[in-house]
C-alpha cells in the first residue's frame, strides 16, 4: 500500500495503459470457470463445444445476467443433466459477491464486493442520485415513473483495485494500483447491487457512475467489455452511464471512436483552474496538460442535448477562490464543448491535509460559473459518515 503522499504518480501511465492491453487478453479470460463476464456468443460457444445448441448460450446469458441467479443449480431453465455437466466440469456463476454493507444516516450504502482472488472493491449506491450529479439530461419522468421507488437512484462503480492516479485530495490514491478488474467484476458490482435492491431494469431508471475506486482508462478495454455486457446482456442504457476520466488522452480517444449505442457520458475530472496548480493535484497532468484532454475531448461526437461533464472538487483556499471560477468559466467557455460543471466539496480523510470549503465560497463558485453562462451544480455530498463519498473509497477489509 502507498502511504506517501508526494510520492510522484508514475507518468509512464501510457506504459501502464500498453501493460494493461497487454495483460488484456488474460483480463478477459474470466478467472477459473465463471460463467459471468461472457456474454451471450462466449456462453453460446462454449455450449457448442459441451456439444450443446447455441441457443443455450442465450438461455445462460439471461438467467445470470437478468434474472440474477448466482448458482447453477437454480437455473432450471437447463435440463438437470446440463447442470451437472457444468458444475463437473468446474463452472461456477462467479459472480462476485458482496461481503460487507455499510449503512449511512442518509440512505447511502457503499459495499465491499468480493471477486474471484479474494480482493475486494468498492461499490456504493445513492438512492437519491441528483440528476445534475449523473449528467442525466433525458425527458423528464412521467407520473407512473416518478412513483417508482428507484427513479433517481444513482450505483457509483469501480473499476480497478486501487489507482495509480495520486490525486493529492483522494484517499483511494493512497491504497496505490493494485490490479485491474475483469469486465466481470465491473459489470458484476452492477448486478449485485441491483439484485440487492430488486431493481427493475427497463422500468427503474438507475445511473451507473464509473467514479469509484481507479482510472477507467488505464482498464480500458474491460471497461468497455462490462459496459457492453451491461447495455446488451442486462439491459441498461449507455445513456444513463457516465464514465469519469483524470485526463488519460489515449483512453480518451479510443473513446471517442466507440458505437454510440455502447458509449456512456463522459466527464473529465479538472479539480484545478490551470495547468500549474493541476500539476500539483493531479501529477497525471504534467504529462497530459488541460490543452490535451480538451483536444481529445473534441473527438467525441456529443448526442443531442448531450453535454461534457467537467469535474471539480473544492478544496479550502486553494481552489475555491473567485478567481479560480472566473479562470475555469474562461477555460471551458475557450473549448466551444457543450460543458457543464459538477462541483464537488472536497471530503476529508485521515491524511490528507487540505480543508473543507466554507459554503458561501461554494455557492460564489457556483454563481461566478453561472454568470458566465456555464451550467454549474453542486453534487450533493451523501454518505460521508461511512466514507461513501466522492475520494473516500478505501478499502476497509484487506484482501
Ligand atoms: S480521484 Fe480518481 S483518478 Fe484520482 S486517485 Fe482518486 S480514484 Fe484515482
Amino acid at each position: 500500500m502507498t502511504e506517501d503522499l508526494n510520492q510522484p504518480v508514475p507518468l509512464d501511465a501510457s506504459d501502464q495503459a500498453g501493460e494493461n492491453q497487454a495483460s488484456t487478453k488474460k483480463n478477459q479470460e474470466t478467472p477459473g470457470r465463471a460463467l459471468f463476464g461472457l456474454d451471450a456468443k462466449a456462453l453460446a460457444a462454449r455450449m457448442v463445444e459441451m456439444g450443446e445448441p447455441a441457443w443455450r448460450g442465450r438461455q445462460l446469458a439471461e438467467a445470470i445476467y437478468r434474472h440474477g441467479f448466482t448458482k447453477i443449480s437454480e437455473i432450471t431453465t437447463l435440463a438437470k443433466s446440463l447442470r451437472h455437466k457444468l458444475t463437473d466440469e468446474g463452472w461456477e456463476v462467479g459472480r462476485p459477491e458482496i461481503v460487507q454493507t455499510f449503512q449511512s444516516e442518509d440512505g447511502t450504502e457503499r459495499y465491499l464486493i468480493q471477486g474471484g482472488d479474494g480482493l475486494t472493491v468498492e461499490t456504493v449506491w445513492m438512492p437519491e442520485g441528483d440528476d445534475e450529479e449523473t449528467g442525466d439530461e433525458s425527458e423528464p419522468e412521467t407520473t407512473d415513473e416518478a412513483t417508482r421507488r428507484h427513479q433517481r437512484a444513482t450505483l457509483c462503480v469501480s473499476s480497478q483495485v486501487g489507482c495509480a492516479m495520486n490525486c493529492q485530495f483522494c484517499l483511494t490514491a493512497k491504497l496505490g494500483f493494485q490490479r485491474d478488474l475483469t469486465a466481470g467484476e465491473i459489470a458484476g458490482q452492477v448486478v449485485a447491487v441491483l439484485d440487492r435492491h430488486g431493481v427493475e431494469v427497463g422500468r427503474d431508471r438507475v445511473n451507473l457512475v464509473f467514479m469509484g475506486m481507479g482510472e477507467p482508462f488505464l482498464n480500458y478495454d474491460n471497461f468497455m467489455a462490462a459496459v457492453r455486457l451491461l447495455v446488451r446482456e442486462v439491459g441498461l442504457s449507455p445513456q444513463r452511464m457516465t464514465v469519469s476520466t483524470s485526463g488519460i488522452v489515449p483512453g480518451i480517444e479510443r473513446f471517442a471512436q466507440e458505437l454510440a449505442e455502447f458509449r456512456p457520458r463522459l466527464a473529465i475530472s479538472l479539480n484545478a483552474p490551470n495547468d500549474a496548480l493541476r500539476d500539483d493535484l493531479m501529477p497525471i497532468n504534467r504529462k497530459w496538460p488541460i490543452a490535451a484532454v480538451v483536444d481529445a475531448v473534441r473527438r467525441v461526437q456529443l448526442r443531442p442535448h448531450e453535454r461534457i461533464t467537467f469535474e471539480y472538487v473544492l478544496l479550502g483556499g486553494v481552489t475555491d477562490r473567485i478567481e479560480d471560477a472566473k479562470q475555469v468559466a474562461r477555460l471551458l467557455r475557450k473549448t466551444g464543448l457543450s460543458v457543464k460543471v459538477n462541483l464537488i466539496t472536497w471530503n476529508p480523510g485521515p491524511g490528507i491535509g487540505y480543508s473543507l470549503p466554507q459554503p458561501e465560497a461554494v455557492e460564489a463558485f457556483r454563481q461566478t460559473l453561472v454568470d458566465a453562462e456555464i451550467p454549474a451544480y453542486v453534487r450533493k455530498s451523501r454518505g460521508r459518515d461511512i466514507y461513501a463519498a466522492c475520494g473516500q473509497l478505501k478499502r476497509t477489509v484487506e484482501g
